[in-house]
């Protein structure tokens, strides 16, 4: 039994999903393998060889894979699918884009962001917005999923160096083509690897009032800020901020929601936290239940009051 991982990278490094995903990997058993597939990427594969836990990486370097689009990825997944039971990516937006279409060329189904390993062909996975969890068996003879990352450790670096082996590249398929990239760059930290999320909902009123209040907050304690879909809609902060069912999936050390009522597809996005602070007038929100520790206020005096304690 062995397993493919598809890393993710921005052609320089590994991104942190990864050594999540290889940790999904390690606990089927088997051995670990880790395709990097890019443009002038070797520095990400001799980055990926020291991961804990992987015997070999496949290196795929040309110009084709520099956009990284799912069409390419897919193909040489598919044709180098053949000695492998599982292949595992990232439930990130990478990971959910190409995957798909590796299962269905292979024609197995794909299994959506698993939680847990049971056995090498049950896994459990979240459906209903994370409300109910189902343990599904595949019967299929190869195994495609996406990992959900907050349910597993990330592997260490810094293990003996694996194999680099270099891979053929698939034809270019030509039915994609990049046009542009515009990410938002940010001095504060991802919201995926962030210890400390604060993070604010439509009681903050607007953008102007979440700005001035919870970047503060933010900076004294190291922390991302995220936001409720209502704080997205009302065009408080941009859609990457946006926690739950349709936004980001975290799972920090700390969570600090401030006038978010606690809806049912915001928790699926952070229920997982180890510990939860509520900020909100409204005693009966039911994010209190959610929360570890919370605090019935009027949050435009106790966030500068905490901020300033702090
Ligand atoms: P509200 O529910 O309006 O809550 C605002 C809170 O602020 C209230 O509890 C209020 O008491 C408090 N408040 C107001 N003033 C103050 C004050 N001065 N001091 C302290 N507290 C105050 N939502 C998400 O967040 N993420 C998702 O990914 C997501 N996906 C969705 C997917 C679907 C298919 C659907 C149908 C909905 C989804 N939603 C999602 C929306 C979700 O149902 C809620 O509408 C949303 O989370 C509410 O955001 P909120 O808590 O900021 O706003």
């Amino acid at each position: 039994m062995t397993t493919l991982v598809i890393a993710e990278h921005d052609q320089q490094q590994l991104h942190g999903a990864t050594l999540n995903t290889v940790g999904a990997a390690l606990r089927l058993g088997g051995e670990v393998h880790l395709l990097v597939a890019g443009s002038d990427c070797a520095a990400v594969a001799a980055q990926a060889a020291r991961l804990r836990g992987v015997t070999k990486v496949l290196l795929a370097d040309a110009p084709h894979y520099a956009a990284q689009t799912a069409e390419n990825l897919a193909a040489l997944v598919v044709a180098n699918a053949a000695p492998y039971s599982h292949i595992l990516a990232p439930a990130s937006t990478y990971g959910k884009n190409a995957l798909p279409r590796v299962a269905a060329l292979l024609d197995v189904a794909q299994i959506s962001e698993i939680s847990a390993i049971v056995a090498p062909d049950t896994f459990v996975r979240p459906i209903y917005a994370g409300n109910v969890l189902a343990t599904v068996t595949s019967i299929d003879a190869v195994k495609v999923a996406t990992v959900r990352t907050t349910a597993f450790d990330p592997v260490a670096e810094g293990g003996d160096a694996a194999v680099i082996e270099a891979l053929a590249p698939a034809a270019d398929t030509g039915l994609s083509r990049l046009v542009s990239r515009a990410l938002a760059s940010s001095e504060r930290p991802d919201l995926g690897a962030a210890k400390i999320i604060v993070s604010g909902g439509r009681g903050l009123g607007s953008g102007e009032n979440y700005a001035r209040l919870l970047e503060p907050l933010a900076d004294k304690l190291g922390a991302a800020l995220g936001a409720s879909r209502a704080a997205v809609d009302a065009g408080y902060v941009p859609n990457d901020y946006q926690i739950g069912q349709t936004g980001r999936v975290v799972a920090p050390q700390v969570y600090i929601a401030v006038g978010i009522s606690g809806a049912i597809q915001h928790l699926a996005g952070m229920k997982d936290a180890k510990v939860i602070v509520a900020i909100n007038s409204d005693a009966d929100a039911p994010i209190f239940q959610a929360a570890d520790y919370g605090l019935v206020a009027d949050l435009f005096v106790a966030v500068p009051e905490l901020s300033a304690g702090l």
